[in-house]
């Protein structure tokens, strides 16, 4: 597929960088230049640590920079799931730590004057009849656990929020909402340079070491620092060698449409909300500041991307707004996200001085934010709240390396035909 992605199209990157060549020493560094690795960054220069930022391509390469933009409390994971994954008292823990994360979102924006094209609002729909009675059942689960409300939507009060046929019923969040990805990420690079963070891009990192310090090797460089995080998530590839069992890159996909002029866009999506359908090959759209419908959906375990992404999406898309027949679609982009066997993130250490974040199972917008302040959390000495995180168990995919594709591709199946019937 021709990348053509409506982000890089629609930002000034501002940020001057170099590679890294020669010999450095850090007290931390950190892999990946995406919000978990720049977050990070932030976080820890804000209790004094001298950081740097290795970024193998150019800073908001990854999912950061291509992704639907929407920030939605909650994990990939439901939380009756989680309960029963890590227990009542730790489940509330995490369920605080996800409303915090969109507040981190908010505050990093926010004190960084991030001109990101923040919305708030979000609404879940269901598309079957049986997805109704689920959708009722998540929202009375979130209020009588944790006394958090949402909208119920039906009938006139949905049209109002998503002009579509298509949705049954929805639940509403006022405090999830949407971003512009590349114009947040990049907002968070200038920020880390403000503050004196060394940004290195087209700095592969290409082994790592871990003795009394850690040293990284790099194709001109090497590098001795303290502590190192590892924010590659499902772009790490080879480096990622000893995560990857618990770890599965998977293709989706976004297309954005010609500017529709704010009446028609009004007429879709009336209150500027994101939305996010409950099948489980989901469709996810929203509209941008100038007014297209960006739109996404599909997955891809084999990350080989449909052999016509901007057709197989324009289809999706019809079916939800048949009124866009003659819209012209502008821009058609891929990306690989991160998910887990349980689709809660992986954080934890490979050594005592070596963290990372990962898996964050399409819920990474707002909670790479929160990952970064964990991060500089644990880093400094307080462990508490990175170890909520670090303690969810995590299975590794069934199948080992070679294998876990096909063995997952099967599983997936009965899904898929459970958002057909
Ligand atoms: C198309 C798409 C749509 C999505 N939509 C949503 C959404 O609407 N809402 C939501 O919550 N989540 C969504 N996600 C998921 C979300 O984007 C991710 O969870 C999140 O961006 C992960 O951020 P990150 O910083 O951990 O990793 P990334 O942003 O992927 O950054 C990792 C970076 O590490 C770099 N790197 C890797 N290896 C090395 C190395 N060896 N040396 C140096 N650098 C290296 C990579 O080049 C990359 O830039 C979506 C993802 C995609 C792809």
């Amino acid at each position: 597929m021709t990348e053509e992605n409506y982000y890089q199209a629609s930002t000034y990157s501002g940020i001057l960088t170099t590679k890294l060549e020669g010999e450095h020493r850090y007290d931390v560094c950190v892999v990946g230049g995406g919000v978990t690795g720049l977050s990070s960054a932030i976080h820890l220069a804000e209790k004094g640590f001298q950081v740097c930022v290795l970024e193998a391509q150019k800073i908001g390469h990854g999912a950061s920079g291509r992704n639907g933009g929407q920030f939605i409390f909650g994990f990939g994971s439901e939380m009756p799931t989680v309960r029963k994954l890590v227990g009542e008292s730790e489940a509330k823990k995490l369920w605080e730590l996800s409303l915090e994360a969109i507040q981190v979102t908010h505050e990093l924006v926010e004190k960084h004057h991030i001109d990101c094209d923040w919305q708030w609002g979000h609404v879940h729909t269901a598309v079957k009849t049986r997805q109704v009675r689920e959708l009722s059942d998540f929202r009375e689960d979130l209020i009588s656990h944790y006394n958090y409300d949402l909208e119920w939507l039906e009938g006139n009060s949905l049209m109002d929020q998503v002009a579509s046929t298509r949705y049954l019923a929805g639940v509403k969040d006022q405090q999830s909402g949407h971003l512009h990805p590349l114009k947040y990420t990049l907002g968070l690079a200038k920020a880390a340079q403000e503050m004196g963070i060394d940004l290195f891009e087209e700095s592969p990192v290409q082994n790592w070491l871990e003795k009394d310090e850690v040293s990284l090797s790099l194709p001109n460089a090497s590098l001795k620092t303290n502590y190192l995080v590892l924010a590659g998530n499902a772009y790490l590839g080879s480096l990622g060698k000893k995560l990857s069992q618990r770890l599965m890159p998977v293709g989706t996909y976004m297309i954005a449409t010609e500017p529709l002029g704010s009446t028609r866009a009004g007429q879709l999506l009336p209150k500027n909300i994101a939305v996010a359908d409950v099948n489980f090959v989901l469709d996810y759209f929203r509209l941008s500041a100038d007014q297209r419908l960006l739109f996404g959906g599909g997955v891809s375990y084999s990350r080989i991307p449909p052999v016509d992404v901007r057709n197989y999406l324009r289809k999706r898309m019809l079916k939800v707004f048949p009124s866009l027949v003659d819209v012209k679609l502008e821009y058609g982009w891929g990306g690989l996200v991160g998910i887990t066997m349980n689709r809660m993130p992986n954080f934890g250490r490979l050594a005592p001085n070596v963290f990372l974040a990962q898996g964050f199972s399409g819920h990474g917008v707002a909670l790479t934010g929160l990952a970064g302040k964990l991060m500089a959390e644990v880093i400094s000495g307080t462990a508490e709240r990175f170890d909520v995180m670090s303690q969810i168990p995590h299975l590794p995919f069934p199948g080992g390396p070679l294998f876990r594709m096909p063995a997952l591709l099967l599983g997936t199946t009965w899904y898929r035909l459970r958002d057909i019937l």
